[in-house]
């Protein structure tokens, strides 16, 4: 199967996939589970990436699978080689999951439909990013217990953000209350919810501060240095609005002093660390269930 939206998920499916990312944040893989052992795993990551990129890789091998990254500058997509043809080619060499990135909301669901291969969308433009949205749930299962009846609050870029469409989407399904909040060019269009990133944030379990996506704007924002962060960003003080033991999050990588102020980033409060390393677990189950090695156990 491919993962291509958070919404491609049945419950039982998604289910299934929270309690085996679970499972991979307190346990290493022996002989016996080493599902991917003898597997071949490929990514193309055609837009920069630390995280997704590194911790879809580690999870592969973590799993005892092989990994071949497309060295996208290198490859002949610089001589003007279609994605269709990319595509049809590394799936010719019968790889059995193929992991992209791809800077066109769309790309990762037209190569699943060209691919025999699993397609697993590490992140499509503006679009989804179902692997973060499902780490970011898992991360707030594992440290705060619970998803039923939380506030989140939201922040920032949130038009560019395919974390804020994965993630929101997840969050709201498990039934928490979701609050979008950004500066109003940086917001989708027709959005109403609260108007200001301090009423988002007020009384929130949760607040997940986002990227300005400054490569995705036509024109600069304009901002003074420290603008951003004095109007937008989470500051220590912004922060003392949510409750007492709100917890921080943010997807990386972070503009530090934009959107997020150092002590925060840093701060105890601060799961950005911890989101990091589920993102490995829940890549970790998600290549066993999109090459049909997730059992139920
Ligand atoms: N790393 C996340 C993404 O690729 C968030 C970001 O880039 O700001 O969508």
């Amino acid at each position: 199967m491919d993962l291509i939206s958070v919404d491609d998920l049945s419950d039982p499916l998604l289910e299934e996939l929270l309690r085996r990312a679970g499972h991979w944040a307190t346990h290493e893989p022996d002989a016996a589970t080493r599902h991917l052992t003898g597997r071949q795993v490929v990514t193309a990551f055609f837009e920069h990436s630390t995280r997704t990129l590194m911790s879809f890789e580690i999870a592969a091998r973590r799993l005892g699978g092989s990994v071949t990254r497309l060295p996208v500058e290198m490859s002949s997509v610089a001589k003007g080689e279609t994605l269709r043809d990319t595509a049809l080619t590394l799936d010719a060499m019968a790889p059995d999951a193929f992991v992209i990135r791809h800077p066109e909301p769309g790309a990762a669901r037209e190569v699943a439909g060209w691919m025999a291969t699993p397609v697993i969308n590490a992140g499509d433009g503006a679009g989804e990013h179902p692997s973060q949205g499902l780490l970011d749930v898992a991360t707030i299962r594992r440290h705060v217990g619970h998803i039923e009846g939380l506030v989140v609050a939201i922040c920032g870029d949130i038009r560019h953000s395919r974390v804020a469409n994965s993630t929101a989407k997840l969050l709201t399904r498990l039934g928490a209350e979701v609050r979008l909040a950004g500066p109003a060019r940086l917001m989708p269009e027709g959005h109403d919810g609260p108007d200001g990133i301090d009423e988002a944030i007020g009384g929130a379990d949760v607040v997940m501060m986002l990227r300005v996506q400054r490569e995705r704007l036509s024109e600069d924002l304009g901002d003074a240095p420290g603008e951003y962060l004095a109007r937008y960003g989470l500051t220590g003080e912004r922060l003392s609005l949510a409750k007492p033991d709100a917890k921080v999050m943010h997807p990386g990588p972070m503009n530090r002093g934009v959107e997020i102020e150092d002590a925060v980033a840093d701060g105890e409060r601060s799961l950005i660390r911890a989101q990091v390393a589920m993102g490995v677990a829940t890549r970790m189950a998600i290549l066993e269930m999109v090459t049909g090695e997730a059992r139920a156990r």
